[in-house]
């Protein structure tokens, strides 16, 4: 039966896979080529519940898709049941609104946006490229991480900057996430009914970290700008601060202002006030063992998650419930903490017990009883999202 459909997700020097079967229930193969552009890239599958790794000799986007499809040709059953194929794709500008059937007019769509996201775009089109060579025959459909945030209105899209800029250059807050802000609204649904005619905010938070208040299912606002860069304190990006800041680091330490915008992006965050790491559960591991620089980065990330839920959250008449997800959403009872404690002000109380308790991997409630606001860890999965979207397009 034809009912599979394979997930890719080309970043700059990385490339993720996944084949999703049973309306995108069951996942039965996943991987990740990395290091892509270096002579070191290599591709993991991990299928029936072992790894295997493929050195790859030529380091491309294509060698990686063709190792995928020499791997289905092996697993001729797997191959068969093929019905599609889904990307997700950063940056869709203002053309694309919701997922779409590719063709050339897409794909010229996704380069033209390449200004907006200029690693990522250039090798999502070349990823779909290459996938309608690899496999001829079979449709593919873009999904998009701004998509979700074309319903946000003016007043919340438009920087307070010249008209013009906006007029001819498209420069305004397009958010990201989408995708998985879209699966989080879904599904919240379906656990809490009504919640789609309610007010929803939801902390995003990965190596990459947002906010989005969902108004009646709608995104209404959102903490990421034209680029990822903007709003929260994450892993290496800063988050929104004072722009001058730019000038000042780069008349500083002499460098242009786009490198000084590449510490913003690459040197900041969790890893620049830490001077240990990007990764949460390092700086929670520092933390338990006393050091106070991992302690202050980790409480610097949850007073300003806090701040953008708050900001965001203007944009709803009523907060019936927040939801965490993402890798440290999902699993860090210290930062949840912290970022509730925060938001005390606007009667959102979690239960500290639940809190620490709360299972790995589950969908769970831990609203403590004073509080106003229904808080959920709900883990994401952007994957089934893709999936979904492109059985419902090849089906119509
Ligand atoms: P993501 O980008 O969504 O994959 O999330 C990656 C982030 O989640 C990293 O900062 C990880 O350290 C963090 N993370 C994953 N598992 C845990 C955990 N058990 N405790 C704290 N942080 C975690």
């Amino acid at each position: 039966m034809k009912d599979s459909i394979l997930v890719i997700n080309c970043g700059s020097s990385s490339l993720k896979f996944a084949i999703l079967a049973n309306a995108g229930q069951t996942t039965l193969v996943e991987g990740i080529a990395d290091r892509l552009g270096s002579s070191e890239s290599s591709i993991t599958f991990k299928y029936q519940e072992k790894k295997s790794i493929v050195m790859l000799d030529e380091g491309s986007h294509k060698n990686a898709v063709t190792q995928v499809k020499l791997w289905l040709n092996a697993h001729s059953d797997i191959e068969h049941s093929l019905m599609g194929i889904g990307h997700r794709v950063v940056h869709g500008g203002e053309a694309f609104t919701k997922s779409v059937l590719i063709n050339q007019e897409v794909i010229n769509g996704i380069t033209d946006c390449s200004k907006f996201a200029p690693l990522h775009n250039p090798a999502h089109a070349k990823g779909i490229e290459v996938a309608f060579e690899l496999f001829p025959g079979l449709p593919q459909v873009a999904v998009f991480d701004t998509a979700f945030h074309q319903t946000l209105a003016p007043e919340q899209f438009l920087y307070p900057i010249p008209m013009s800029f906006y007029r001819e250059h498209h420069f305004r807050k397009y958010g990201f996430h989408g995708t998985s802000y879209r699966y989080i609204s879904q599904r919240l649904a379906q656990i809490s009914l009504g919640s789609d005619q309610q007010g929803v905010l939801v902390a995003h938070l990965g190596n990459g970290a947002s906010t989005c208040a969902i108004n009646h299912g709608q995104s209404s606002d959102t903490s990421m700008g034209i680029t990822p860069l903007e709003g929260l304190m994450m892993g290496t990006r800063s988050g929104s601060l004072d722009p001058s800041l730019i000038s000042f680091i780069s008349h500083a330490e002499n460098i242009s202002a786009d490198e000084a915008l590449d510490i913003l992006s690459k040197k900041s965050g969790l890893l620049g006030v830490s001077e240990i790491s990007n990764d949460c559960r390092t700086l929670e591991e520092a933390m338990a063992s006393g050091d106070q620089r991992a302690k202050l980065a980790l409480d610097m990330f949850a007073a300003r998650t806090a701040k953008h839920l708050a900001s965001v959250a203007t944009t709803l008449e009523s907060i019936d419930h927040l939801v965490f997800t993402g890798g440290i959403g999902e699993n860090s009872s210290y930062l949840r903490q912290v970022i509730c404690n925060h938001l005390k002000a606007l009667n959102i109380n979690i239960d500290s017990t639940l809190n620490e308790k709360a299972p790995r991997g589950t969908e769970y409630d831990i609203t403590a009883n004073n509080s106003n606001t229904t808080v959920w860890i709900i883990p994401t999965n952007e994957e089934l999202m893709i999936a979904l979207d492109t059985i419902s397009l090849i089906q119509h």
